[in-house]
């Protein structure tokens, strides 16, 4: 069987995290090596490694995702001011682990472009 990315092992339990939100769909954690004061990665519980894996059927659940992040973004207060989502996609997207999350950035103004 294929190991285990790191977010699945969190997902079962295995590994500890700081949970912010979870239900049947997604967990939400903050992330270990923070770039800003707000760093949370929404985390879908089925397995995805990247955006170019999506099919038809995970519409809904790449919605949820979103909505999600700016729940939780208006739950910490950086709404109005603003904050960022970003999907790192494969090598040149910088994307680390195999298995898909939405980074929501904020409590500091972002720059543009990014590096
Ligand atoms: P990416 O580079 O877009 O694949 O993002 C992966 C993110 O996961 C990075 O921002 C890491 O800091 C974060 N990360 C890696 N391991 C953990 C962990 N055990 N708990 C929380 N965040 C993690």
């Amino acid at each position: 069987m294929e190991e285990k990315s790191i977010f699945e092992k969190i997902i079962d339990n295995e590994i500890k995290a700081n949970v912010i939100y979870e239900d049947e769909l997604v967990i939400a954690i903050e992330d270990i090596n923070p770039v800003a004061p707000i760093h949370i990665l929404v985390i879908p519980k089925k397995k995805i490694a990247t955006i170019n894996d999506i099919d038809n059927e995970d519409e809904a659940l790449i919605g949820h995702i979103i909505v999600t992040a700016k729940n939780i973004a208006k739950d910490l207060g950086i709404n109005q001011n603003g904050y960022r989502l970003v999907f790192n996609t494969n090598d040149d997207g910088g994307q680390t682990v195999y298995h898909i999350h939405l980074h929501l950035l904020g409590g500091r103004k972002m720059t543009w472009p990014p590096g």
